[in-house]
């Protein structure tokens, strides 16, 4: 029997890949954790494939689509980010490309919030007081103490989906919310969660009452005791409001110097410079990063400095690293099925063949006047 679809993965995706198979896909897997060179990918589309299985950490673009003309018809990205995708090239060259929203939207805040605690709370620093060996005490104050979560108030950078998981779990915590976003804004949203902080406080739930808005960055990011950022990562020239270096030594300036960032969007929305000599200098209270300018984070960062690993906790981007959230094979539970299943919507014609209606598909665009 001959393969329905040739397909290179860049890697496992675990049980997903069975099932491509069991439907008469042709798929290869390349078999390293690490992510394979360029010069492989584009050894892969040439040798003609009708799709291509990527991570972010592929960098796909003009180069992967001209060797790939005539053949290659989708990439399937297992991220919700893609930034490591060229959208201009995709659609000058008419390849659809997919990603896995939604499905580590919930996964990704309950993270944030996570190493959020772990930051103010010194988890980290107390638990290798305890295996040191140093935990010789309990005292009211000594050796150090943390900073509570609860009741604090959070600005929430990015109100899209995992900013608003993000607001819903601070909820839980009784936090006021500053939310910032120049592009989406959700009202509706914002004002239930607003009845929901009432209704705790008018039941005796919650002590205070605690409030929700939205308002300008300047102030989000002056007012707030925690700022979590959820943003895509924009290029100068991608957005008026692009992302990268959002956090710089203007704006780290502007935090209280009490504050905590936190950032599980994209490591370039943060100049790694700026926070290093942030922390080192105090401008900040400390820093929870899951990802960074560069991936792995090199051996010689700044942010490895002894000086300031107290309060600064580091996270192998892992913020979505939930077993079924990352595995499994249900397109709405997991970013491997997602991906899987925005691969066969294009292959196989979903939808009427109609990609401007598959809902995995992201550059519509392209698409939309056929
Ligand atoms: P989304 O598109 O639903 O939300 C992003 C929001 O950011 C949008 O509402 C957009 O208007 C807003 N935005 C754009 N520019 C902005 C700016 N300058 N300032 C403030 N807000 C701005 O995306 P999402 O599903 O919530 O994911 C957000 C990002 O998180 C992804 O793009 C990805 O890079 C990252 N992410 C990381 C992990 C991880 O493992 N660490 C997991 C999932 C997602």
């Amino acid at each position: 029997m001959t393969a329905k679809f040739r397909v290179f993965a860049t890697c496992d995706i675990g049980e997903s890949i069975d099932l491509l198979r069991k439907r008469g896909y042709e798929v290869e897997v390349y078999p390293n954790p690490e992510a394979p060179p360029k010069s492989l990918i584009i050894e892969k589309v040439k040798s003609g494939i009708d799709g291509l299985i990527t991570t972010l950490r592929d960098e796909i673009d003009a180069e992967v689509f001209e060797v790939g003309k005539g053949r290659l018809k989708v990439v399937a990205q297992i991220a919700v980010g893609f930034d490591n995708i060229n959208r201009a090239d995709a659609n000058r060259y008419k390849v659809p490309f997919t990603h896995t929203a939604d499905v580590l939207t919930e996964a990704t805040a309950e993270f944030a919030l996570f190493m959020l605690g772990a930051l103010a709370r010194k988890m980290w620093t107390a638990e290798h007081l305890t295996r040191n060996n140093q935990w010789g005490y309990w005292h009211p104050y000594l050796p150090f103490l943390g900073d509570e979560v609860t009741g604090k108030t959070m600005a929430v950078i990015g109100t899209g989906r995992i900013g608003l998981a993000m607001i819903k779990k601070c909820t839980g915590f009784d936090m006021n919310i500053l939310c910032y976003d120049p592009a989406y804004q959700n009202h509706e949203y914002v004002k239930a969660i607003q009845e929901m902080k009432d209704l705790r406080f008018a039941l005796g739930i919650s002590r205070e009452r605690a409030w929700i808005k939205y308002t300008s960055f300047e102030e989000a990011i002056s007012q707030a005791d925690f700022v979590s950022v959820h943003v895509p990562l924009l290029m100068e020239g991608e957005s008026s409001t692009p992302t990268y270096h959002l956090f710089n030594e203007r704006t780290l300036r502007t935090m209280k110097p009490t504050a905590y960032l936190v950032n599980t969007s994209r490591g370039p929305v943060v100049d790694e410079a700026a926070l290093a000599k942030a922390l080192r200098e105090n401008w900040i209270g400390g820093a929870a990063l899951d990802v960074y300018e560069q991936e792995p984070l090199p051996a010689d960062s700044r942010l490895r400095d002894p000086a300031i690993e107290d309060r600064c906790r580091l996270m192998p981007h892992f913020a979505s690293a939930g077993r079924i959230t990352r595995l499994s094979t249900d397109p709405n539970k997991g970013m491997a099925g997602r991906c899987a299943q925005g691969l066969i919507d294009v292959l196989e014609g979903n939808y009427g063949g109609d990609i401007a209606k598959m809902p995995y598909v992201v550059n519509k665009e392209a698409f939309g006047t056929r």
